[in-house]
């Protein structure tokens, strides 16, 4: 296969992104998977038990390109106006996209058209809408349900409390496939504080395939945590800027109330 055709870097990407964000690529995801690796072997895991979805959010599109050649399949978004620009511009790649963060009702018309799946399902009006879309663009969309584990108000999510009803009712929704249960750790670089969210999500998730077997994934861990998540049973790692370097952007602008504590 002949590499695409690209621009020479501005001098902003060269500096962001290296001067051959190919090899930058490479390197860091060969570097997170020996760290998913090691997690593992750690617990007793297989290592292909835990997917590794790339986050690619501020990443320019022309840069995802070298992430494509890199072996990255799979983009995971968090706004959806963000995901739609780069589809449009990439839509020459075979891409699978994921969108990972809050949606509102009135976007639900552009994810039901070409998401595969979606990380932060969070209320019965939002399937109920997801559902409808879907239908008419008679496609099906994998779901993950947000599970707000560490208690903090300003997070997305379901209470735990709300989960086994909440399973019950999207079995309403045919074009939703449930896969299993989503959630954002407490924001901490003290792990004694971040994996107990990670474990209660697992317990969560246990709890829940006795009645809904669906629910098999946990996708949980990001750059700051995925090692102690996989510890605890995450089958989806969300990684970013392990992958493609530290962000510019403030990580308030994706999740309410960020506060790291
Ligand atoms: C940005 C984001 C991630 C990845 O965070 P990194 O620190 O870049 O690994 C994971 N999940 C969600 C919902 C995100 O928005």
């Amino acid at each position: 296969m002949n590499p695409p055709l690209r621009s020479p870097l501005s001098q902003e990407d060269a500096q962001r992104f290296g001067s051959d964000p190919f090899s930058t690529f490479r390197a860091n995801l060969a570097s997170v998977e020996d760290r998913i690796a090691r997690a593992c072997a750690r617990i007793g895991r297989d290592p292909a038990s835990v997917r590794l979805l790339a986050i690619t959010k501020t990443v320019p599109a022309h840069i995802l390109r070298y992430a494509f050649e890199a072996g990255i399949r799979c983009f995971g978004e968090n706004k959806i106006q963000e995901a739609i620009t780069k589809r449009e511009a990439l839509n020459d790649l075979a891409i699978d996209w994921a969108v990972v963060g809050h949606l509102q009702t009135n976007k639900v018309k552009y994810l039901a058209r070409f998401a595969s799946e979606f990380h932060a399902l969070d209320s019965v009006r939002l399937a109920d809408t997801l559902n409808s879309r879907l239908e008419r663009e008679n496609r099906t969309l994998d779901v993950y349900v947000q599970v707000n584990t560490s208690g903090e108000e300003s997070k997305f999510g379901l209470q735990p409390s709300e989960l086994m009803t909440f399973a019950d009712d999207l079995e309403r929704f045919p074009r939703l496939r449930p896969r299993g249960l989503m959630t954002l750790a407490l924001f901490s670089t003290d792990m004694m504080k971040v994996r107990p969210c990670f474990t209660l999500l697992r317990h969560l998730r246990d709890e829940l395939l006795q009645n809904h077997p669906e629910f098999t994934e946990l996708s949980m861990g990001m750059t700051g945590d995925f090692e102690v998540a996989i510890e605890e049973g995450a089958t989806v790692v969300r990684v970013g800027q392990a992958i493609f370097g530290k962000r510019p952007t403030s990580d308030s602008d994706y999740w309410p109330g960020f506060a790291p504590v």
